[in-house]
């Protein structure tokens, strides 16, 4: 039976938060693969300074490209209009094997806006899902972000979450089980780079090289 995660993100560009996140969550959850799954129009972040999506695309592969179990799905770059991932999990769901076991990856900033995102409620009962906390510039201690998941579920989702410290989860007699992964805290943003990359400072510790020249190359976030 295999393992794989789904990741969505705009990836605006691609960062070391994302990968070494993500290496991270492979290694802990035991995932055989995950996808890196670029958003068309992203639903839910205002439109300006987003790079074209095939732009974004070339620099999640760049980024991936030579490390085993990590691929990029372009299903959501395929599909006209908005990107929702209730649909991108119900296509997975749908084409891989019955057995495959699927996980939804996002991180706890991403988590906390969820219930704006498109049959939400369906989300946590087709899929279950891998919180990744996450540094911030005022940085919130791992428990005072899981009390956070805590609440949302109990108050935003359905009451009846039960909170199990033997894996780090939230069980739901309805509802698929919510993992908190226990990743390293890597403080880096889209945000930041777009910012830095405005003002020609360097991006080179937080990119790959690859994609700092791709940036430079396509002359992107000037
Ligand atoms: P922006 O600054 O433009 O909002 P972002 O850095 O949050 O972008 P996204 O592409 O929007 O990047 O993120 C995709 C997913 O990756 C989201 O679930 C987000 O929470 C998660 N993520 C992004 N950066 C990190 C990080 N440094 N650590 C953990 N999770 C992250």
């Amino acid at each position: 039976m295999k393992r794989i995660g789904l990741f969505g993100g705009t990836f605006n560009p691609i960062h070391f938060g994302h990968f070494l996140t993500l290496q991270d969550v492979k290694a802990e959850f035991s995932l055989d693969s995950v996808f890196f799954i670029p958003c068309a129009i992203p639903p839910h972040k205002p439109l300006t300074m987003i790079a074209a999506a095939k732009d974004r695309l070339e620099m999640t592969r760049l980024t991936l490209a030579g490390y085993s179990g990590f691929e990029v799905s372009e299903i959501e770059l395929a599909r006209a209009g908005p990107s929702y991932t209730i649909e991108t999990v119900l296509h997975f769901k749908n084409t891989l094997p019955k057995q495959t076991k699927l996980y939804l990856i996002m991180g706890i900033d991403a988590f906390m806006e969820i219930d704006s995102w498109k049959a939400f409620k369906n989300l946590f009962r087709v899929i279950p899902m891998i919180v990744m906390t996450r540094a911030g510039q005022v940085s919130e201690s791992t428990d005072l972000q899981l009390r956070k998941i805590e609440n949302f579920l109990k108050n935003k989702v359905a009451k009846g979450y039960c909170f199990s410290t033997s894996k780090l989860h939230f069980t739901h007699n309805q509802m698929q089980p919510v993992f908190i992964a226990k990743v390293k805290h890597v403080n880096i943003s889209s945000t930041n780079i777009r910012t830095l990359i405005k003002s020609h400072g360097s991006v080179c510790n937080f990119v790959p090289a690859e994609v700092e020249s791709f940036i430079k190359n396509r002359g992107l976030y000037l």
